[in-house]
């Protein structure tokens, strides 16, 4: 893994629908340390997903990708691929990845400083009710949702924190605080 011992690698991880995109782009936003991973996918834009929410790839692309190394982790979820390119960020910035759960065990085995934030919806009600005011199909919605199950004890289990996104105001900054908390630890060893 190409980044420096210095700085930090938050990992953002839950389940569809909880909200981490929108979590780490206010993060992003507002904390200019902070250099966030783009992603490799395979599946498809969705309708107005912004161009450079993901590097949108074929599969044979992907897969050639694996096979040069190119990956910190990727994984198959939901009948797509997804995976991390190798981290170069600027120098002095701490790396955000977004990723779910079954990556987030893969960058922690490689990188146990990794700080983990494992995030969970208020309900699955409520999951569900997000999965599809953005647009989900019914179906990708139910199976998100029968997937978060699984994801669930294992985020927990693995997470330096669990934070739930009920107002998201609030978790960004309950964020903000936590990775202001570990700089200062790190700083402090
Ligand atoms: P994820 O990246 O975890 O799959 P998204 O960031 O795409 O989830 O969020 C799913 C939907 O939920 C989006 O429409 C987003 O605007 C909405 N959302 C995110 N956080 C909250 C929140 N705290 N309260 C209500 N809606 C939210
Ligand atoms: P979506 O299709 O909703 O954009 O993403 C599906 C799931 O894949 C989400 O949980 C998202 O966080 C996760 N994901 C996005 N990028 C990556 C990645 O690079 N690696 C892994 N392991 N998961 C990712």
């Amino acid at each position: 893994m190409s980044i420096d011992d210095n700085t930090l690698v938050v990992v953002v991880s839950g389940p569809g629908g909880v909200g981490k995109s929108t979590i780490v782009e206010k993060l992003v936003a507002r904390d200019s340390q902070l250099w966030l991973s783009r992603s490799w996918t395979t599946r498809e834009r969705r309708q107005g997903e912004s161009v450079d929410a993901y590097k949108f790839v074929t599969r044979q692309e992907f897969e050639d990708n694996i096979s040069a190394g190119g990956f910190l982790e990727w994984t198959d979820f939901l009948g797509n691929y997804y995976g991390t390119p190798m981290p170069n960020p600027p120098a002095g910035r701490d790396t955000v990845l977004e990723i779910e759960v079954d990556g987030a065990q893969q960058v922690k085995r490689i990188n146990e400083s990794a700080l983990l934030l494992f995030v969970l919806p208020p309900s699955r009600q409520e999951q569900k009710a997000r999965l599809r005011g953005r647009g989900d199909a019914d179906q990708k919605v139910d199976k998100r949702l029968r997937k978060a199950e699984e994801e669930e004890p294992i985020g927990k289990a693995i997470a330096d924190y669990v934070i739930i996104n009920d107002d998201l105001e609030s978790t960004v900054d309950e964020m903000r605080r936590i990775i202001a908390y570990e700089r200062k630890q790190r700083i402090a060893r």
